[in-house]
C-alpha cells in the first residue's frame, strides 16, 4: 500500500482526535478517539469503516483554505480502496481493474459473450429452455469453478487484512453486532438518521442507504434463486425451466429488478457527486463494478423477457458472459469492500468498550 496515502490519512486522523467535532457522525470517529497513536493497519481499519458519506467534510472547519487542508473522506477512500489492492492475489490483476474497471468489464463481457455464442453452435444436448441452448454440463462445469476460485481468493484476502489489522479470535456476539450494523447500514444514515451528504453539502439524503440496501437485497435473493434451482435440480429432480411462480422465479425477478434499479441509482449518485471527496484514481474501477453488476442483473431479466423468442441464444450468450465477468472479477472489484467492511465492524465490535 502506499505510504503516502497512509501517511496522509494518518495526519488527517491525527487532526480529528485532537477536534472529535464529528464525533457522533459515524463509528469512525469513536474509533479514532479510542486511540492516540495510529500504525498502518489501524489507518487501514478505520478506512473500511468509513462509508465515504462526506458528512465530516461538510462539518469541517479545517478544509482548504485552511492550512490543515483536510479532507477526511478522499484519504479515507484512497487508503480503502488501495486496502482491496494490497490483499488481492494476484495485486496488479486489482490494480488494473481499479483504475479502468468499465472498460476491462465491457471488454471481458463481450469477449465470454462471443465465446459462449460460439459455444451454442455445439450440437444440442435435446435439453428444454436455456439449456436447449448450452447444455446444463457445460453451464455447471464452467461456472462451478469460476464461482469457487474467486471466493478462495477473496477468503485469502479477507485473512490478510485481518492480519493486518490485528484482529482477534471472532465470538458470536462480535459477529452479531458486526450483522447488525451491517443490515441496518447504520453509518449511512449520517448519525442521526436524516441521511449522507454524498450528493450535495446542504442535501441530506437517505437515497444511497436505500439504494444499497436495494442491491445487497437484490443480490441475495438472485443468490436464492440460483440455490433453490440447484438444490431442486440434483436433490429433487425437477428440471429448468421452471414456471413463473416457482421458487427459484419468485426469489429471482423481484431480485433481479431490486438489482437493477439498486445500481443504476448508485451509478447516477456517483455521476453527480464530487470526485475529489472519493479516491479519484479509482473512480474509474468504482463505476465498473457498479455497471456491470448492474448489467448482469438486467440482461438476466430482459433473457427471462425473451424466452420463447428467437433472441435467446444471442441474449444468453451477453447475460452468461456478464455473469461469467463479475465472478472472475469478483475479487479485483468494488465487490471486496463488502467482506472488507464486515471484517471492519467485527473488528470494530471486538475493541468497543461495551463489546461483548
Ligand atoms: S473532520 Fe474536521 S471537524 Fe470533523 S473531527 Fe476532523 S478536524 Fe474536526
Ligand atoms: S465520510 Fe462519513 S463515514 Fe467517512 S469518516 Fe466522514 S462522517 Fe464518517
Amino acid at each position: 500500500m502506499s505510504h503516502d496515502a497512509i501517511a496522509e490519512a494518518r495526519r488527517q486522523v491525527e487532526i480529528c482526535n485532537a477536534c472529535r467535532y464529528c464525533e457522533g457522525y459515524c463509528s469512525v470517529f469513536p474509533a479514532i478517539a479510542r486511540q492516540r497513536a495510529f500504525a498502518d493497519g489501524d489507518i487501514t481499519q478505520l478506512a473500511n469503516l468509513c462509508h465515504n458519506c462526506r458528512g465530516c467534510f461538510y462539518a469541517c472547519q479545517y478544509t482548504a483554505p485552511h492550512e490543515f487542508d483536510l479532507n477526511l473522506p478522499a484519504a479515507l477512500a484512497d487508503v480503502r480502496s488501495e486496502s482491496w489492492e494490497k490483499y488481492a492475489w494476484p495485486g496488479p490483476f486489482a490494480r488494473i481493474f481499479q483504475s479502468s474497471g468499465a472498460a476491462v468489464a465491457a471488454a471481458l463481457t463481450i469477449g465470454l459473450g462471443l465465446l459462449f455464442w460460439a459455444a451454442e453452435a455445439l450440437p444440442s444436448t435435446g435439453g428444454d429452455g436455456f439449456y436447449a441452448v448450452l447444455s446444463h454440463t457445460v453451464m455447471v462445469s464452467i461456472f462451478t469453478p469460476a464461482f469457487l476460485l474467486p471466493l478462495v481468493v477473496l477468503a485469502v484476502a479477507v485473512r490478510r487484512y485481518w492480519r493486518d489489522i490485528g484482529g482477534g479470535p471472532v465470538e458470536s456476539g462480535h459477529l452479531i453486532e458486526a450483522a447488525k450494523d451491517a443490515v441496518h447500514l447504520k453509518n449511512l444514515s449520517g448519525g442521526q438518521g436524516q441521511g449522507c451528504n454524498f450528493e450535495d453539502e446542504d442535501r441530506y439524503s437517505n437515497t444511497r442507504r436505500w439504494l444499497h440496501h436495494a442491491t445487497f437485497g437484490g443480490f441475495m435473493l438472485c443468490f436464492a434463486s440460483t440455490s433453490v434451482a440447484t438444490i431442486m435440480h440434483y436433490g429433487f429432480g425437477l428440471e429448468a425451466p421452471y414456471g413463473l411462480f416457482s421458487l427459484p422465479k419468485l426469489f429471482g425477478i423481484p431480485g433481479g429488478i431490486a438489482l437493477t434499479v439498486g445500481c443504476a441509482g448508485l451509478a447516477l449518485l456517483k455521476m453527480r457527486a464530487d470526485p475529489t471527496l472519493g479516491s479519484k484514481s479509482r473512480w474509474g474501477g468504482e463505476m465498473g463494478f457498479v455497471l456491470l453488476l448492474g448489467f448482469t442483473a438486467l440482461s438476466g431479466l430482459i433473457l427471462y423477457a425473451a424466452t420463447g423468442t428467437s433472441f435467446v441464444s444471442t441474449l444468453l450468450a451477453i447475460h452468461l458472459g456478464a455473469v461469467l465477468a463479475f465472478f472472475l472479477l469478483l475479487p479485483y472489484s468494488k465487490m471486496v469492500h463488502g467482506a472488507f467492511r464486515f471484517a471492519a465492524l467485527v473488528r470494530d465490535a471486538q475493541v468497543k468498550p461495551d463489546s461483548p
